[in-house]
């Protein structure tokens, strides 16, 4: 395996890796040979995501339960993530729901605080645990925030879940050129329309998924495994000169 492909060694947070495109992300870097510890509510499916990553490459893989958008949460599952790992490389904070679905004007600031809460609050969090530790050890490491197209574009029909998505690409850039150099990256992964529970409901609508595929070159939904190669690159020693940038994802959707 060339170097800036091996990531033997190295030790990564997946927020949101039991599932979806979090899931494909740790495939990748498990695949790559990275330590991958992976953050998410549901115990049950962070025990199958473990098992599975464990049978792909030869790091140690962890589990641990945590809602993102709980301070005490996320502060004990980074504790427990370096008590296993010992250290800390990359985090990505992948973790994230989508908004109530309705016009805005009918919307509540509570629908608002809702998906901002893992949307943002998450990203706030689980960005600031790993900073810290990551200044502690002193030799740098990287940041990648799962943001959406929904950021740049907006949604319609979906305001707030847009604007939580365009908040972290602003805190994205602003931690690029904050934190730069002490040779911590922040860059940022903006999917399309990817085929996962998120989308279940879209999927299901065949007006909807013709209007996807007709719009994406690529003519089909996007899937967790087109996300497994752009984490282990942006984590990973080649992309040492990387920082502050957003990558789409999307087949080709945006470019229209
Ligand atoms: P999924 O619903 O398949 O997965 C979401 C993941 O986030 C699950 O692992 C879930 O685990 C975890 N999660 C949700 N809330 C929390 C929380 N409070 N604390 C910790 N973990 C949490 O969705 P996707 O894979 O589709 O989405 C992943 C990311 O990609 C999200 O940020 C989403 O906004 C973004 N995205 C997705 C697109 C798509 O088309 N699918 C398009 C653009 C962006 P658990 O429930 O166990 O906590």
């Amino acid at each position: 395996m060339a170097d800036f492909l091996d990531l033997t060694g190295h030790v990564s947070v997946v927020t949101g890796g039991n599932n979806g495109i979090g899931l494909g992300m740790a495939r990748g870097l498990a695949q790559a040979g990275a330590d991958v510890a992976i953050w998410g509510r549901n115990t049950e499916r962070n025990e199958a995501a473990k098992a599975e990553l464990e049978g792909l490459g030869a790091g140690t893989i962890t589990a641990h339960t945590c809602d993102v958008s709980q301070p005490q949460q996320v502060t004990d599952s980074m504790a427990a993530t370096l008590a296993a790992h010992g250290k800390l490389d990359s985090l990505i904070a992948n973790a994230g729901i989508g908004g109530r679905k309705g016009p805005f004007h009918e919307l509540t600031l509570d629908d608002f605080h809702w998906v901002a809460a893992v949307n943002v609050d998450g990203v706030v969090l689980s960005f600031q645990a790993a900073i810290k530790q990551f200044l502690e050890q002193g030799n740098g490491g990287s940041l990648v925030a799962v943001s959406s197209l929904a950021g740049i574009e907006g949604a319609a029909g979906n305001i707030h879940y847009g604007a939580t998505k365009g908040a972290v690409l602003a805190m994205m850039r602003g931690l690029a050129s904050e934190y730069g150099r002490h040779g911590i990256r922040t860059n940022a992964i903006l999917p399309g329309w990817i085929a996962t529970d998120m989308t279940e409901a879209a999927q299901g609508n065949d007006v909807f998924t013709e209007k996807v595929i007709k719009r994406a070159p690529i003519r089909r939904w996007g899937t967790p495994e087109d996300f497994a190669a752009a984490a282990v690159y942006l984590v990973g020693p080649g992309a040492a000169y990387t920082n502050g940038q957003q990558f789409v994802i999307d087949g080709g959707y945006s470019i229209y």
